[in-house]
């Protein structure tokens, strides 16, 4: 038995004015054939569970590259081509191969490609012909186009949103590989299409939890091999934007069809009820106030790196400085330049300093502060489940109550450690807001008092219809009215 295993990964914000060229993904992780570390970065999972299981059954794995960019704007086609073929040159070089398998973030964009996973997944069934095993994992704010699923036996989304599960879901691909591989089971896929941009719900909140555990608990039983819950990005302008169902099952196809209509008018009768308040910037800090344990932290949704947006926006520092007789923190805002005069500044260091509002157009204003340096360091690494993230060299700075941790490569603030690691000490702090949409929340719930989400306004906005879709294939809710009709 011969397995290859590659990742190439982005989630394109296609109205974010950020570029994405080659040394995005380079920059941000990228590893050639062997130079993969034992811990997975989000979307190349499969590739540290392939080595786990070619150990314990003694396969042989051929690793391609393993590739991710921070999420951003439109991806250059040079830099997808490149990455593309180079995968693709490697699989040519592996061959024969019984399964190839791919982690795929599911919501690239490139210049000339709406759906780049698509296109490399068809040319890697091209490849390896159609007996071999092609899977794939992929991100759940995927684009899961008709195109991707037709070149798969498998497909296997992330059910978790924080995203705790992205190595559990890639050991569920690599061994439901094996068993198609080896003849036990015969794979068959069937989707629905909700026709909805706001079908995505949280799976810390009750709808989105009992619906997880639900279908987890149907998966391995009654022929049913794996379901998944697409819930699209829709900051990603393109024809098959949405959420949609899939299931697979072993053999019949009307029973995957019929599961997936099934969920998927259970998941458009959720609706928005499935999703938590979001706040105001006041509203947020007069809970604080009113609050009789400390911290409540707050997730900044709309400018959270991983949704493509800068992570610069300084709306909700520029609160925090209104109510200085709050103890607060708030990070990590994207600011390399700042960063680099903290650091020269050193700790203790005191200066006026420029924050944020830098990066694009949408960034929102630059604020200007008289600072003390708290802490810095040469690189600001945090955890995220298995993976470690890196958010650079940083600094935390202080104006009265207020701490600001600033970064040099943009990432979430998945962990508490974004602000410990440079001597901010969360439990003194009433509110502490994070530039992250939800993924914070499993980490940030071991040391909060209360998780709760914003809605700053921006830079990108939390309703569907204050953003002008060109690509998007019509009808589809809430664009339209009734796109069931
Ligand atoms: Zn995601």
């Amino acid at each position: 038995m011969r397995m290859f295993v590659a990742s190439l990964a982005t989630e394109t914000n296609t109205f974010a004015p950020l570029p994405t060229d080659r040394s995005a993904f380079e920059r941000t992780f990228y590893a050639p054939p062997g130079a993969h570390p034992a811990t997975p970065t989000l979307c190349s999972a499969p590739v540290v569970a392939a080595r786990r299981r070619a150990k314990q059954d003694g396969f042989t794995l051929i690793e391609g590259t393993s590739t991710w960019a921070e999420p951003a704007g439109l991806v250059s086609r040079i830099a997808f081509e490149s990455l593309r073929d180079e995968i693709l040159d490697q699989l040519r070089a592996a061959m024969p191969v019984d399964i190839a398998l791919f982690g795929l973030h599911g919501a690239m964009v490139a210049d000339g490609y709406d759906d780049c996973e698509g296109d490399l997944l068809a040319r890697a069934r091209e490849i390896v012909g159609p007996k071999a095993v092609v899977g794939a994992e992929y991100d759940l704010h995927c684009h899961l186009t008709h195109k991707r699923v037709a070149a798969c036996d498998l497909v296997v989304l992330f059910k978790e949103f924080p995203h705790t599960d992205f190595l559990a879901r890639a050991d569920d691909l690599v061994d439901l590989a094996l068993r198609t591989a080896r003849g036990e089971i015969r794979p068959v896929m069937e989707m629905f299409d909700c026709r909805t941009l706001t079908g995505a719900f949280m799976t810390n909140q009750p709808m989105g939890r009992a619906l997880v555990d639900r279908i987890m608990a149907m998966e391995g039983r009654d022929g049913i091999l794996s379901i998944s819950l697409a819930h699209g990005f829709s900051a990603g302008d393109v024809p098959e934007v949405g959420f949609r169902v899939l299931v697979t099952t072993d053999g019949d196809r009307a029973k995957a069809a019929a599961l997936a209509e099934q969920l998927g008018r259970e998941v458009l009768s959720m609706g928005r009820a499935a999703t938590p308040r979001h706040y105001k910037p006041e509203e947020a800090v007069a809970l604080a106030r009113a609050a009789t344990a400390w911290p409540q932290v707050f997730g900044d949704r709309w400018d959270s790196p991983g949704g493509g947006v800068p992570g610069d926006s300084t709306i909700m520092i520029e609160t925090l400085l209104r109510h200085p007789d709050v103890p607060s923190a708030i990070g990590v805002t994207w600011d390399p330049v700042a960063v680099e005069f903290c650091r020269a500044a050193g700790v203790g260091g005191n200066l006026w300093l420029r924050i944020g509002g830098k990066a694009t157009p949408v960034s929102g204003p630059s604020l200007d502060a008289h600072v003390v340096v708290k802490g810095v360091t040469d690189d600001l690494l945090i955890p995220f489940e298995q993976s470690w993230v890196s958010l650079g060299p940083a600094a935390a700075v202080s104006v009265g109550n207020v701490d600001i941790v600033l970064g040099s490569k943009r990432a979430q603030t998945f962990s508490p450690q974004a602000f410990s690691n440079l001597g901010v000490d969360l439990s003194k702090k009433a509110i502490v807001v994070v530039k992250s949409s939800n993924h914070f929340s499993a980490a940030f719930s071991k040391i909060a008092a209360a998780i709760h989400y914003l809605d700053t306004g921006g830079p990108f906005p939390h309703d569907p219809l204050a953003v002008t879709y060109k690509r998007v294939r019509r009808p589809i809710a809430p664009l339209d009215a009734n796109p069931w009709a």
